[in-house]
């Protein structure tokens, strides 16, 4: 009987929906909720049972035991059925996360859905109020210390402001939504909730870090961002499909991480520098948290120019081992990696932006900040 009950699950599993974890999309799950009749990823099944089983009950399908009335229960329900009774009304703007995304955006998903039931009811999505306010931990600028700090959006005046005094009459800045980018970087700022806003004034980046001591909230504010610049988008672009939308409310990195880079004339010594690769902008630090990166190069397309080169030009005399060059119409920029994966991965990467083709944000992007 066990094994009649196993291989009946396993069927359902094959079923379309069941196919992918029913919270983050990813292929085979081999777990499932028995009470809430959805199948899940590991992952997204460790943090079902955070929750407590008052919300989720979790199993195995391989490895534990089912009896028929929970066999039942899955084949009656399954992960179509849950979308259509927990995501009834997901904001368009909303972020859905998949397997590649933190664990706070995972986990507030999940508890949106099974615990808090935010999509069976509208009322329930504050984030969409164009209003938030509230105290965030920021990095100070110059000392690096965290201080808790006020908040306060507002989607009519296209705007994001904190200040340094709680009574204080002016901001200490007010950023416009329509400019700024939100991501996660938990590893980066060292805390779960971590979260990073950059935008560009007068050419050139500018960068904070945040976080909230409750995941709820970070993620609140994340997504009260990109409904901000949906809605804005909605109006700017009539028509557009949400789909098409949706991947311009905010944009996560195509990677970070340390490489070494030597200075124009490529015969300088070479430095440890953070880079961050957003879209066509290729930013270097000097340390990952820094408010201004020390330079951007911008990628445009191959068409124009702009490539990567495995190892360095040749006729050089030392070459640093995991060597590559970027090249562009205005500098050629020579790097060196820990390890030939890291290597082989920033190629790929940078070698994917320049691949891409430019469209006329593109070139405004490029005009805006001051670029070398
Ligand atoms: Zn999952």
């Amino acid at each position: 009987m066990a094994e009649r009950n196993k291989n009946r699950l396993l069927d359902l599993l094959t079923q379309e929906g069941n196919n992918v974890c029913a919270d983050c999309g990813c292929q085979d799950p081999d777990w499932a909720s028995f009470n809430l009749g959805i199948y899940l990823c590991v992952t997204c099944a460790q943090i079902h049972r955070m929750l407590g089983a008052h919300i989720s009950k979790v199993k195995s399908i391989r490895l534990d035991q089912w009896n028929d009335d929970q066999v039942e229960f899955m084949a009656a329900n399954g992960n179509r059925a849950a979308k259509a009774k927990y995501e009834l009304c997901v904001p368009p703007s909303y972020k859905r996360p998949a397997e590649s995304d933190c664990q706070v955006l995972r986990e507030q998903w999940i508890r949106a859905k099974y615990e808090r039931h935010e999509f069976m009811d509208v009322d329930k999505q504050t984030y969409l109020s164009g209003h938030k306010t509230g105290y965030l931990w920021k990095r100070g600028k110059d000392d690096s210390k965290y201080q808790s700090r006020l908040f306060v959006l507002s989607e009519e005046e296209n705007v994001i402001k904190y200040y340094n005094k709680q009574d204080a009459k002016e901001p200490k800045a007010a950023i416009k939504l329509s400019n700024l980018n939100a991501v996660f970087v938990p590893d980066k700022i060292g805390n779960p909730n971590g979260l990073q806003i950059s935008w560009v004034k007068e050419g050139q980046t500018r960068n904070i870090y945040l976080y909230t001591d409750d995941g709820k909230d970070i993620v609140e504010w994340y997504n009260a961002i990109r409904h901000a610049n949906y809605n804005r988008l909605k109006v700017a672009y009539p028509g557009t499909p949400d789909e098409e939308l949706r991947s311009q409310l905010s944009r996560d990195f195509h990677k970070e991480g340390w490489l070494c880079k030597t200075g124009p004339k490529g015969s300088e010594a070479y430095r440890k520098r953070w880079m961050t690769l957003d879209g066509r902008r290729l930013l270097y630090f000097a340390e990952p948290l820094d408010p201004n990166p020390k330079g951007e190069v911008f990628l445009g397309n191959k068409l124009d120019g702009y490539f990567v080169r495995d190892g360095l030009p040749p006729g050089r005399q030392e070459e640093p081992p995991n060597s590559f060059s970027l090249i562009t119409p205005d500098r050629e920029y020579y790097f060196s990696a820990d390890s030939s994966e890291e290597q082989k991965a920033w190629m790929e990467a940078l070698k994917a932006a320049c691949d891409k083709p430019m469209y006329p944000q593109d070139q405004k992007n490029k005009q805006e900040s001051k670029l070398k």
